[in-house]
Order: structure tokens, then C-alpha cells, then sequence
């Protein structure tokens, strides 16, 4: 979501007179589009900061936050870092410009009103990647999961209207990206007048130029059986589905005001398989979270390991002041956190070495994107299930659909030969 933010922020300045430099040394103005969902996100950005702040010392640099960071702490940057010249919300974008011509002249300058319409229309923005595009299809969100900070920053949740995406799809289409990510906080509750986020799925995927349809995130009390049928009969939805489940423990979903059951949660994976059943489903858990004993933890573990996801993206618990989580005093210990933690990586780790390896002997299309970190002679894509493959082949291949035999499994990475 922040690489689709930063494309925004990008086009509103460059139809302002801005560009890009071509290097952090010949800039005039260093902006940090931040993240706020965990302590460790924003104490990095205030590392990158005062790293930055050697600039100033040769010339007259602005430093600009923007972001959720920007959005929760508003003034208190100033105090936090005295590098920072201006600091800009998420609903404040199009001020930029003008706050940037302003920081030359004036002392620290904040902006950061929350507005709950701002969608930014008419702005289709320009997508820095040649292959895939994000775009964003709703802002904000309503949900209050007492751990996240988001609803807080990012305001109450609206949709931008369909015409609008579908532009954005099409230019995209033209400029050559063939696969694109709908963005949202809760995508599965995307509404604009008539139109749900199902109905929205098949407008895209008759766009000709657009080979692969991705979307992110998936609330799972929001998802709904006509998403799942319209995932199963649309061909260019991605065969992937990203559901965060946060816990394995009904009490620790109420508390965490997630709103469904593990049940339920677990109906909908059963349900997703029946319906798709080459889908990988992909999920995020919290471990520790304040009151979680042994027990409630071990059912989180015991969830995992029944459901099986093919990847899961793990934490421990991070207190994010502001939240209703932050106040409950029955906080677990962080070395409790941390071995909960771990214990669930292992868990996974085999799991998706497991997964990875079943897909041993499969023809898989890819989507080439890069060639390999590793090795001049291979390139790397992704499976339509979101698994990273490598296999030989040169920068020709890039941005082109190819068939691929998978032939081995090396940790998360998927290992192939092209099939001519
Ligand atoms: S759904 Fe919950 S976790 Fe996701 S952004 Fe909204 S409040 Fe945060």
C-alpha cells in the first residue's frame, strides 16, 4: 500500500513541477513514506532519518515524513528527530506540493487533518514498476481490530468509484503492466453504489490487456461466498488468497475485535480448497497478544498446523500506543512472546517446505520478473499461487508468461526448467 501511496505522492508532484533525482545526493527535498503498524517500522524510519541528515550539512535539503507515521504523530516528529522539515498526513497529499515550496521559506510545518472523503480523484497514478501495478480501490478502514493503529491514521473506510479503477486498470494495460494488486485495508468490503467488490473482480478481468488479478487484503467476516465463486470463475483472478486469521483462539479474536470465530475462519479455508482447489492461502498471526496463556496459544498453533497455509506471515505482538490493546494490562512478557513466536516459524517452515515440495513434477505458468539474486544465468517470476520460481533463462524472458516444470524446492523458492 505504501508503493501505491508513494506512486500517488509521485504524480501529484510531478504535475506540480516536480521529478524524481536520479540520487539521494542531488535531491532538494527527501520525503519518507512511513508505516506505522509496528514500533520497529517507525524506529527505523527515524534511523534512516538522522543517516540522511548528512545531506544538510552540504546544502539546503527538506526532510519530509509522510505516512502513517506522519498521520499518528504529527508535531511530535520535530521532537522525535530534528531533521524532519515538514511532516504531511494521508489525506493531505495534494497539499504537497505547495507545503514543500513552503518549508524553504518557514519553520517546521505540519498538516495533518484527517478527512474521511479523501480519495484522491481524478489522480490516476503512474506506476513506477514496467510489469505490476498497484491500485487502490478503497481508502481507510472501520474495523478497530484493538491492536492496529490503521484505523487511526488511514480514517474511516470509502471506495473509489469503479470508472476510476478501471481506468487505472486500462492505463496500466497500456503501459504494458499485465498483472495488476487492488489495494485496500479490507478489500472484501469495497462498495460503491451498486457496485461490490465481486462485481468489481469481473469488470477487471475483462479488461483484455491484464494477464493476472491479485487483491489485498481480505477481511475474513467480510468474505463473502459470492467473492469465492467469482474467484473460482473469473480466469485471470490469481489462484492466492492472503486471509488474515491474527489468532487460533476465539476469546483472543474477541478481544482482538476480529469479529469471527476460528470456526469460521476455518470453514472459509475449507470452502476456498472445495471451490479452488490449486488455491494457496496465506494468513497473518500475532503471537502474545495481552491475556494469551499456553492454551490459547496452543490452539493458534494446533489451527495452523490443521489448516496448513502455504506461507504465514508471523509476529509477535507490538504494543501501538492509541490502541485498545496498548491499555490491557495483562500484557505478555516479551520473551514469552518471542519463544511463542518462534515456535510457530518452525511449525511453518515445515509446512511450506512441504507445500513447496508437492508442487515437485508440476507445470507451472510464470509471470518472469527479474533476473535471479543469485545467479546471472537464471531469472525469477511468480507462480499464478504466488510462489517465487527460478530457472535459467536470460533478461529476454523478462515480462513474458512462460511455462515451467518445477524440479525442486529450495526453501521458499520454487526451482524450474522452461519448457519450450
Ligand atoms: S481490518 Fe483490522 S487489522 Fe486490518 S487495517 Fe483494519 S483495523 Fe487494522
Amino acid at each position: 500500500m505504501n508503493v501505491a501511496d508513494s506512486e500517488l505522492v509521485m504524480t501529484i508532484l510531478k504535475q506540480n513541477g516536480f521529478d524524481r533525482a536520479e540520487n539521494i545526493e542531488t535531491a532538494d527535498v527527501i520525503l519518507f513514506n512511513t508505516c506505522s503498524v509496528r514500533q520497529h517500522a517507525e524506529e527505523r524510519v527515524l534511523g534512516r532519518i538522522n543517516n540522511e541528515m548528512r545531506h544538510k550539512s552540504l546544502k539546503d535539503v527538506k526532510i519530509g515524513v509522510i505516512g502513517c507515521m506522519a498521520q499518528r504523530l504529527g508535531t511530535e516528529l520535530a521532537d522525535l528527530s530534528r531533521g524532519v522539515d515538514f511532516v504531511v498526513g494521508v489525506d493531505q497529499y495534494d497539499k504537497l506540493p505547495e507545503i514543500i515550496r513552503s518549508s524553504f521559506r518557514e519553520e517546521f510545518l505540519s498538516y495533518t487533518d484527517v478527512d474521511n472523503e479523501q480519495l484522491y480523484p481524478a489522480i490516476i497514478p503512474q506506476h513506477q514498476d514496467n510489469l505490476k501495478a498497484f491500485i487502490t480501490i478503497m481508502r481507510g478502514c472501520n474495523n478497530f481490530c484493538s491492536y492496529c493503529i490503521v484505523p487511526y491514521t488511514r480514517g474511516r473506510e470509502r471506495s473509489r468509484s469503479p470508472l476510476e479503477i478501471i481506468e487505472d486498470v486500462k492505463k496500466a494495460g497500456e503501459q504494458g503492466l499485465r498483472e495488476i494488486m487492488l489495494l485496500g485495508q479490507n478489500v472484501n468490503s469495497y462498495s460503491y453504489e451498486e457496485i461490490n467488490f465481486p462485481q468489481l473482480l469481473r469488470m477487471v478481468n475483462e479488461i483484455p490487456s491484464i494477464k493476472r488479478i491479485r487483491f489485498t487484503t481480505s477481511h475474513p467476516k467480510d468474505l463473502s461466498d459470492e467473492l469465492i465463486e467469482t474467484m473460482a470463475d473469473t480466469d485471470k483472478v490469481c489462484e492466492h488468497f492472503h486471509l488474515a486469521m491474527q489468532s487460533g483462539d476465539n476469546e483472543i479474536l474477541k478481544r482482538m475485535n476480529r469479529g469471527y470465530t476460528a470456526e469460521h475462519y476455518y470453514d472459509l479455508t475449507v470452502k476456498l480448497r472445495q471451490a479452488i482447489p490449486e488455491i494457496a492461502i496465506t494468513t497473518d498471526v500475532i503471537a502474545g497478544f495481552p491475556g494469551e496463556t499456553e492454551e490459547q496459544f496452543q490452539r493458534t498453533y494446533d489451527i495452523m498446523q490443521k489448516i496448513e497455509f502455504d506461507h504465514a506471515y508471523m509476529f509477535k505482538y507490538s504494543s501501538r500506543s492509541g490502541t485498545r490493546a496498548a491499555e490491557f494490562l495483562d500484557q505478555v512478557p516479551e520473551e514469552i512472546r518471542l519463544e511463542r513466536l518462534q515456535r510457530l516459524i518452525k511449525q511453518q517452515e515445515v509446512i511450506t517446505t512441504r507445500k513447496y515440495k508437492n508442487a515437485i513434477g508440476s507445470v507451472r505458468e510464470i509471470y518472469v520478473e527479474n533476473i535471479s539474486r543469485r545467479s546471472q544465468e537464471e531469472v525469477s517470476g511468480k507462480t499464478r499461487d504466488f510462489k517465487v520460481t527460478v530457472f535459467p533463462g536470460d533478461s529476454q524472458l523478462i515480462g513474458k508468461f512462460v511455462n515451467v516444470k518445477i524440479v525442486e524446492a529450495a526453501g521458499w523458492t520454487l526451482k524450474g526448467k522452461l519448457l519450450k
